[in-house]
């Protein structure tokens, strides 16, 4: 199986817009974050987890041809607004494209996307996808998946377990059961959005004490906010623990 991380910013993206600060103006690609995303592959099949905003730019640079089906977390602007770039896919596949999410995720896609699901035809092209909300594991192209759930500030999102794989995103808490089902990874992929905690989000250093608790052989952190400097702050990071970046690539 492998991990490529399509974006690793947090909604705003880095650099920010207006923003002149050492991160938003370095000239090191590693601080320049799309939107987080990852693509889950095993041979030819790839599963989308988010569609960020700028989907179309990161399967441009990353030669994404293929997607077989999509699992949101949640319905915030970062990580849906890309859904109408599966048109291209659309196109590929010549069929709609099934797409996951918690059950108020569907609810708010259909709210946001209701001109994909009009039966008036347009002029322009529409987006083909199907909404099925999660109700328990999945089984896509061969692949398990456990949906886990997380708290996103008083919100509910979903994380997503592939075999030793973990995708935890916007994530400000994890209930003891929803650790319990993250025990035992190779790969662990967490929100660590800045230093200053937020309401929303895991700091690095709350994501650094739940990495202590779950142990993971490996972790990436990502939804990295603009006040994070790459180089600088990976050398701060225990052993085991790094910060991603965009169009990073990792076996699991
Ligand atoms: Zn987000
Ligand atoms: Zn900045
Ligand atoms: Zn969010």
């Amino acid at each position: 199986m492998k991990v490529t991380f399509l974006g690793t910013g947090t909604s705003y993206g880095v650099p920010m817009i207006g923003c002149e600060c050492h991160v938003c103006t370095s000239g090191n690609p590693r601080n320049s974050r799309t939107r987080s995303s990852i693509i889950v592959s095993e041979g030819e099949c790839n599963i989308l987890i988010d569609a960020a905003t700028e989907l179309r730019i990161q399967c441009l640079r990353n030669k994404v041809r293929r997607l077989d089906a999509v699992l949101l977390t949640h319905s915030h602007a970062d990580h849906v607004l890309g859904l109408d770039d599966l048109r291209h896919f659309n196109r590929n596949r010549k069929t709609s494209i099934p797409v996951y999410g918690f059950q108020d995720t569907v609810k708010n896609i259909y709210r946001m996307f209701s001109y994909a699901f009009s039966e008036v035809s347009s002029n322009g092209s529409k987006p083909k996808f199907t909404l099925t909300p999660i109700d328990g594991k999945l089984s896509l192209s061969g692949m398990e998946i456990i949906p886990v759930d997380v708290m996103h500030g008083q919100e509910k999102v979903t994380a997503y377990r592939f075999n030793k794989l973990a995708y935890v995103t916007d994530v400000s808490q994890i209930p003891q059961d929803s650790m319990d089902k993250l025990m035992g990874l190779d790969l662990l992929v967490i929100d660590a959005l800045r230093n200053i905690p937020h309401e929303k989000h895991f700091s690095i250093e709350q994501a650094i004490s739940i990495v202590s608790i779950l142990k993971p052989k490996q972790t990436f952190f990502t939804h990295i906010a603009h006040e994070i400097e790459h180089e600088e702050t990976n050398k701060t990071l225990p052993a085991g623990i790094k910060l991603a970046y965009d169009g990073l690539s990792v076996e699991v």
